[in-house]
C-alpha cells in the first residue's frame, strides 16, 4: 500500500466485480433502445470508471468527454461549476449515461444534468462509481451508485488529490497530514 494511504476502501478486486455487474445492469437495461448509447466521462477523476465501464457494456456504444471544474483548490466543491471541455457529440435523441467518479455535494452533477437535458437528449441516467455519505447532498437521481462511502477524502483509481494517485489501483483513505 502507498504510504500517503491510511487504508484500502475499495480493493481492485471489489472495483472490478462491481463495475463488471454495473455494466451488465446497464446491458440489460439499454438491450431494446434504439441507436444504443452514448457514455460521457466526466473528466478526470471518472476516466479510470469510465474505461472499464464501457468494457462491460455489451452494446452499440459511444464514449465523449467533458471537463468541469468547480473553482477553488480546496478538497471540497464550491458549488461553481464551469465547463471546461464540452462534448463533440450531438446527444439531441440520444440515450445519455453520464460516468462520474464520486458524488460528494452532487453540484457538479446537478449542473451537468441540467445542462445536458437542455440539449434534448431521449434520455439522461447517471452512473457513479461512489456516492458519498455528505450531509445536505443535492438530490440527484443516480439510477447507477458503484458503492456508498464514507465522508472521508478519498483518493486512486482516477481520484486525484493535486493530481497525484490517479494511478493507484484500489481506492484508500489519504492521510489527513497530506492535505491539511
Ligand atoms: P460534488 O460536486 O458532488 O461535490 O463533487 C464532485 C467532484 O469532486 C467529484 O467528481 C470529484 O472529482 C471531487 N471529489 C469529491 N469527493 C472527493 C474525494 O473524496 N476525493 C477526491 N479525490 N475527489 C473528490
Ligand atoms: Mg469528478
Ligand atoms: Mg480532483
Amino acid at each position: 500500500m502507498h504510504n500517503d494511504i491510511s487504508k484500502i476502501i475499495f480493493s481492485e478486486q471489489d472495483l472490478a466485480n462491481r463495475v463488471a455487474e454495473m455494466g451488465e445492469a446497464i446491458t440489460r437495461d439499454y438491450a431494446e433502445v434504439p441507436g444504443g448509447v452514448v457514455v460521457i466521462s466526466i473528466l478526470r477523476g471518472g476516466a479510470v470508471f469510465t474505461c472499464d465501464l464501457i468494457r462491460r457494456i455489451n452494446l452499440p456504444l459511444e464514449m465523449d468527454f467533458m471537463a468541469v471544474s468547480s473553482y477553488g483548490n480546496g478538497v471540497k466543491s464550491s458549488g461553481v461549476v464551469r465547463i471546461l471541455k464540452d462534448l463533440n457529440t450531438d446527444i439531441r435523441g440520444r440515450h445519455v449515461i453520464i460516468a462520474e467518479d464520486i458524488i460528494d455535494s452532487g453540484f457538479t452533477l446537478q449542473y451537468l444534468m441540467k445542462n445536458l437535458l437542455s440539449r434534448e437528449p431521449a434520455s439522461l441516467t447517471v452512473a457513479a462509481l461512489m456516492r458519498k455519505d455528505t450531509p445536505n447532498q443535492a438530490d440527484i437521481d443516480c439510477r447507477y451508485v458503484g458503492f456508498e462511502c464514507p465522508d472521508e477524502f478519498i483518493v486512486g483509481y482516477g481520484l486525484d488529490y493535486a493530481e497525484h494517485y490517479r494511478n493507484l489501483p484500489y481506492i484508500g483513505v489519504l492521510k489527513p497530514e497530506i492535505y491539511q
